[in-house]
């Protein structure tokens, strides 16, 4: 079998912290499976989140890629400059009837679970969302957001129907020296009603993720394992909006001592408090397995 000419390997970091080992991880072994298959690699850098992307952590993540001995093809895509590609994507949603407004606030969900036994959860352990308003009038998407609507929601029966039976993804298995992909069922209703798109953040990091990877012709998807069921709703997306799929390649996460993640959240060691401890970039890639 011929393998596709040109293979998009992608990394794409939020800058609202510095990087730490896992990021260093997920870079270096994008930037590897790239260079081995004399493919591109892309930097991304994913600064929706407008409350808590700071160009400071957006300078710091250059700075730190560089000095691990990383380079990248400009320009850098900066998903804050490409709104309208998301509206688009949203737009075209609204049109299939897929999205609806919704104005409950997150603690409204949260109390009404806690008031059942059992409500389900996402897999992120958020309470699925009750549907509220899935039942009121239909407003356009665009007069939602710009008339202060809190946020819109996929219908998510409405569009697990629409998209089909057999959606599936193609996930990297290590066999030897040979590269395999098994299939993997997506199961997007485990999600609900997710949110697509808020006032404060027009296109939710689903939306963005999956116009981005496919406008910039990522072949390629190789990210951290906590982002693995989150894949089910990309290709569902994808699936909606005639977008190609990629590959896929959840990679394990780089713990700390005590066996816990890393998250830029808990303050985990950053790869620039590393290097004021003199520990030299070679040394990281060491540690990393590269
Ligand atoms: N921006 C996401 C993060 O920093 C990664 C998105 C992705 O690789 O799909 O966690």
């Amino acid at each position: 079998m011929a393998f596709p000419k040109h293979r998009v390997f992608r990394f794409a970091p939020s800058p609202n912290g510095h990087l730490h080992l896992g990021h260093a991880y997920s870079a270096l072994l994008n930037f590897e499976l790239a260079r081995r298959c004399d493919g591109r690699f892309l930097l991304r850098i994913e600064d929706i989140d407008l409350g808590r992307a700071r160009p400071e952590f957006e300078a710091a993540v250059y700075e730190d890629l560089a000095w691990l001995g990383l380079d990248w093809e400009a320009p850098v895509r900066r998903q804050s400059e490409h709104f309208d590609d998301y509206a688009r994507a949203l737009e075209r949603l609204d049109e299939m009837g897929l999205l609806y407004a919704c104005d409950c606030r997150r603690s409204d969900v949260a109390r009404f679970a806690a008031a059942q036994p059992d409500w389900p959860r996402d897999p992120d352990g958020a309470p699925l969302y009750p549907g509220m308003c899935r039942m009121k009038p239909r407003r356009e998407a665009r007069d939602v957001l710009a008339q202060g609507g809190v946020a819109l929601r996929l219908d998510m029966a409405k569009a697990a129907a629409m998209a089909g039976a057999g959606l599936s993804w193609r996930e990297y298995r290590s066999s030897g020296e040979r590269a395999e992909f098994a299939v993997i069922p997506a199961d997007p209703s485990q999600w609900g009603d997710v949110v697509l798109a808020r006032k404060d953040t027009p296109a939710s990091y689903h939306v963005a993720v999956t116009v981005d990877d496919a406008l910039q012709g990522v072949t390629n998807v190789v990210r951290g394992r906590d982002l693995f069921h989150a894949t089910s709703l990309h290709r569902l997306l994808q699936r909606l909006l005639d977008l190609p799929e990629p590959r896929y390649r959840h990679h394990g996460l780089v713990r700390d001592e005590g066996g816990e993640k890393l998250a830029k959240s808990r303050g985990s060691e950053t790869l620039r408090a590393l290097r004021d401890a003199g520990v030299s970039a070679a040394e990281i890639r060491r540690r990393l397995g590269f």
